[in-house]
């Protein structure tokens, strides 16, 4: 018997790990959880000796149960190739006494790589098993990096087409550039009036609006989603927390079976979950350290037990985590709840009201997980720290990681070794990046400032950094929120 995925809403149940992923999000609202968490089966000594490919099939085929042996591997082998810099995948550094994780290594420098390179073949592998004849459109919001990411998975993968859509104000102008220029007829951007959240709302919306969804079905489509909401993405992030854990021992830095701690910049919460999914199958992780930016509803939340939206939204230099309703915290209120409805009737509130409070028992079960959060200024204060200390360049989100580790470990002086999650190339963010080192870089633009990088830190210029440079611009596209089903119905040329 398979592993089978239900709504964190509770509204439905029995659904196998390829239909989740087609659906991208239950019909319910909800997001697909397994039904029950399977345990990983090899020990750690067996599991130190694979490749990232070998590892990552080994955590995979625990939730992907109805894949085969072979439909998996392709899609692991498809994924992971070329288009990451490095045979590694992703590798773990020290860094003086700091130890980094870099998922930036993939096509388009930034961690979503590690789950968008194998969405794609994920999905259309399980479109086959499940039957769908239908083309899937990928609906998306980003806050920046999810976007080129998925463009880039699903540019020109045949029976697809995606549409992304981004605050048109709220990404870093290489960002911008790199959705923008995106090749692939198959593909359509949209710049959004409004920030990530008013993007993520216009897409959570489309796919719970049951006539729209049936008029596309009609006509041939039908809708998925490429955001961490999709069990698709979540699984693969499980695979790198236990690739860091094992690094860590074959670096000769922590004893197999010894508590590792992480600390991850965090903006929807899928990276996060899936350290805690890690741990939950086996991985002797300690503490889930999260680290917010500004937008610190998180650490608010991690501290009181009240998660309140109800806030100003603040655009800060680490983009891609200006985030105020973070989505896959969902799956974690379900795994803490009673699992009757508690978690439908949370995030009700959550709609109508704009916040919600978690009891003392579900409280009880989220000590794993510290939250801090880092200020714009701290975050420069430390990327430069941390350029004269070890010469080693943080990117503004892994200096958020970074910096909230520091304080985590001045207030409980815990010594247990941690990897501190590195998220973003620095090459993706500039301007934010130089401009913490002096002074004189204020002025300068990003692009300019991409060759005084080169020059101060040595480190290459990413192939996605070039790619970006000499391309045309493709997509003009900016509407509203309402706005956002005509401009997929005119893409789709549904009428
Ligand atoms: C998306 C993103 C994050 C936040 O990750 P979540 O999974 O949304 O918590 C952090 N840093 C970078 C660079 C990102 O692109």
């Amino acid at each position: 018997m398979s592993l089978l995925y239900k709504s964190t809403r509770n509204g439905v149940h029995g659904v196998s790990a390829s239909e989740a992923i087609v659906k991208g999000l239950a019909s319910d609202g909800g997001l697909f959880i397994p039904e029950a968490m399977p345990k990983m089966d090899k020990s750690l000594e067996a599991l130190a000796k694979l490749s990232y490919h070998d590892l990552a099939y080994e955590v995979m085929s625990l939730f992907y149960q109805d894949f085969t042996e072979e439909e998996l591997r392709k899609c692991i082998d498809a994924a992971y190739d070329e288009k990451f810099d490095t045979k590694e995948v992703a590798p773990t550094v020290k860094v003086g006494d700091h130890y980094f994780l870099e998922l930036f290594h993939g096509a388009t420098i930034a961690f979503k790589d590690m789950a968008l390179s194998i969405l794609p073949h994920l999905m259309m592998t399980a479109a086959k098993k499940v039957g769908i004849k239908n083309d899937v459109v990928i609906l998306t919001a980003t806050s920046g990096d999810t976007g080129k990411a998925a463009l880039a998975g699903f540019a020109d993968v045949e029976g697809t087409k995606i549409v992304v859509f981004y605050p048109k104000d709220g990404v870093s102008p290489v960002q911008k550039k790199q959705m923008v220029t995106q090749v692939g007829d198959n593909t359509h951007v949209v710049g959004i009036e409004g920030n990530f959240d008013d993007a993520q709302n216009g897409v959570k919306a489309i796919f719970s609006d049951e006539a729209f969804n049936q008029q596309l079905q009609e006509q041939g489509y039908q809708l998925s989603s490429a955001n961490s909401i999709n069990i698709g993405r979540l699984i693969p992030q499980v695979v790198y927390y236990f690739y860091t854990y094992l690094s860590m021992v074959r670096m000769g830095e922590i004893e197999s079976g010894q508590p590792l701690n992480v600390s991850v910049p965090t903006g929807n919460f899928g990276n996060i979950l899936a350290a805690y999914y890690a741990k939950e199958i086996g991985l002797p992780l300690g503490k889930l350290i999260c680290a917010s930016n500004d937008n610190k509803v998180l650490f608010d939340f991690l501290q009181s037990g009240v998660y309140d939206k109800e806030r100003d939204f603040i655009l800060t230099t680490s983009p891609s985590m200006d985030i105020l309703i973070s989505s896959n915290l969902e799956r974690l209120i379900c795994a803490v709840s009673d699992h009757s409805d508690q978690t439908n009737d949370l995030m009700g509130q959550l709609t109508s009201q704009g916040q919600y409070e978690i009891t003392d028992p579900m409280k009880a079960q989220m000590t794993d997980f510290y939250g801090q959060y880092a200020t714009q200024d701290e975050t420069k204060a430390y990327i430069q720290e941390v350029f004269e200390r070890d010469g080693y360049l943080m990117d503004p989100h892994t200096a958020v990681g970074y910096g909230v580790y520091k304080k985590y470990q001045r207030e409980t002086d815990d010594q247990t070794k941690t990897v501190i999650v590195s998220t973003a190339s620095p090459y993706k963010f500039t301007h934010s990046t130089m401009s913490s080192l002096a002074s004189q870089y204020a002025d300068m633009d990003d692009f300019d400032l991409i060759d005084e990088m080169h020059k101060v830190s040595n480190v290459t210029i990413p192939e996605a950094i070039h790619e970006i440079l000499e391309s045309p611009i493709r997509h003009r596209a900016i509407c509203t929120s309402d706005e956002m089903p005509a401009e997929v119905k005119a893409f789709l040329n549904v009428k």
